[in-house]
């Protein structure tokens, strides 16, 4: 029996580790700069959480937690997103009580059954942020802009900002009026999902992806006809904010979250390159959440990055596939017995800093040189008799051709000076 990742899952190998790094990087130091710090939560909580974080009647709910029962009788689930979490987290440590404004960054696995293909897995990491307690519409702005950052600092080719406003609970049921009675003439047209969706989130049926429902929705209402004077103020601001701070943004009245916590702004970033799963982000304002799950009234905003498809969009790219982690320096050795003394320096060089590495396999002089190479090491470090007993080794800079004996003790220098 030969045992495979179960489907949606898969293993990943270092030259695509050194691209994660790069943008978990590149997300941990862009969040801490805007003064948000890191929360980890557990990768299950109990099964209501999500119920009521994430609404029983979405897709995620219905059909794609993983939920288990666990010896004790207890129903719980791996998380299928962190936002809940982080605002049970919040609740649960009264934070709330000790200066409403907090503001954190997560970083971590998330799990739903989907239907797996390129860029959507069962298992995929999130990083996203919540800012909790400010209605300022400025809180909004601070988050697009953040995101935005992330993604064009970590190189994320074809990047666009769509945005919307979905109302509050003022305006938002006339919305959904108009759209009900636009939509209830089309309904022969809609999939089985948005048929059931007129009843239960009727909002959902402007972003299905189903063509005959894209086809049906065409000319569906403007939300932004039917916003209130708060809601209208509100995202004035956000617009103002993005014209400044984001070069490519477009309006998308399509753009919806189906429940009613979520409220105002709504925002998702595309990716060019990625196909059908193109979506490397979303976010936007759920001001009714922390009340939903049992806190007090909590004025929230806050998004969540895909980093699997992030990575994919990045591995197109030439450099970042070559880009894997090579030494600075290999180690060659000219004779068995100078193995030993050729990884002591390997050992120095890793203490002060400097990649190093050097073959494992006993392998023959041609063979170590073939390997310094396809490592992609900057140096190469020949140790052989003459130069080991004078404590030396012969360095060669593989960018110039360049070759010279230098001591074991400057080698660190000099390496630095060359880089
Ligand atoms: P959501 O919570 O659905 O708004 O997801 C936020 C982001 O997480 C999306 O924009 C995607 O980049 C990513 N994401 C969601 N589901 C998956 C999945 N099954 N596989 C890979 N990435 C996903």
């Amino acid at each position: 029996m030969q045992y495979k990742a179960p489907s949606g899952t898969r293993d990943i190998f270092a030259s695509d580790i050194t691209l994660w790094h790069m943008v978990e990087k590149t997300a941990c130091k862009q969040a801490e700069r805007a003064g948000y710090i890191e929360i980890r939560t557990p990768a299950f909580e109990q099964t209501d959480l999500f119920m009521r974080g994430i609404g029983e009647e979405s897709e995620v709910v219905q059909k794609q937690m993983y939920t288990f029962t666990t010896p004790g009788g207890e129903s719980l689930t791996l998380r299928p997103e962190i936002t809940a979490p982080v605002m049970r987290a919040y609740i649960e440590h009264s934070m709330h009580k000790t200066g409403a404004f907090r503001k954190f960054y997560y970083l971590g696995p998330s799990f739903r059954y989907e239907r797996a293909q390129k860029g959507r897995w069962r298992q995929f990491s999130q990083f996203g942020v919540e800012a909790i307690g400010s209605e300022s519409p400025l809180a909004d702005v601070e988050t697009i802009v953040l995101a935005w950052d992330i993604l064009k600092q970590s190189g994320v080719p074809g990047l666009k900002l769509l945005i919307n406003s979905i109302g509050c609970p003022e305006c938002r049921p006339l919305f959904r009026k108009a759209l009900g009675d636009y939509i209830t003439e089309k309904k022969d047209k809609l999939c089985k999902d948005c048929v059931r969706r007129i009843d239960t989130n009727i909002l959902r049926i402007l972003d299905c992806k189903n063509e005959s429902c894209r086809e049906a929705v065409k000319d569906a209402p403007d939300v932004s006809q039917f916003l209130c004077q708060t809601c209208e103020t509100h995202f004035e601001v956000v617009k103002r904010g993005v014209k400044q701070f984001i070069p490519d943004w477009k309006l998308d009245p399509h753009l919806v979250r189906g429940l009613d916590y979520y409220t105002h702004t709504v925002y998702e970033f595309v990716a060019g390159e990625l196909g059908s799963q193109n979506a490397v982000g979303g976010g936007g304002r759920y001001n009714l959440l922390v009340e939903e799950l049992g806190g007090p009234p909590t004025p929230s905003v806050g998004f969540a990055l895909g980093l699997d498809r992030i990575v994919l969009s990045l591995q197109s790219s030439v450099e970042n596939r070559l880009a894997n982690a090579s030494p600075t320096v290999y180690l060659v050795s000219i004779s068995d017995e100078l193995r030993e003394p050729a990884f002591e320096i390997v050992l120095r060089l890793r203490r002060s800093s400097i990649p190093a590495d050097m073959d494992f396999e006993n392998r023959s002089l041609k063979a170590q040189f073939r390997a310094a190479n396809k490592s992609g090491a900057q140096f190469v470090a020949v140790l052989g008799p003459e130069e080991h007993s004078k404590g030396l080794v012969n360095l060669k800079c593989l960018a110039d051709g360049t070759q010279e004996p230098v001591s074991v003790e400057s080698l660190v220098e000099k390496i630095l000076g060359k880089k």
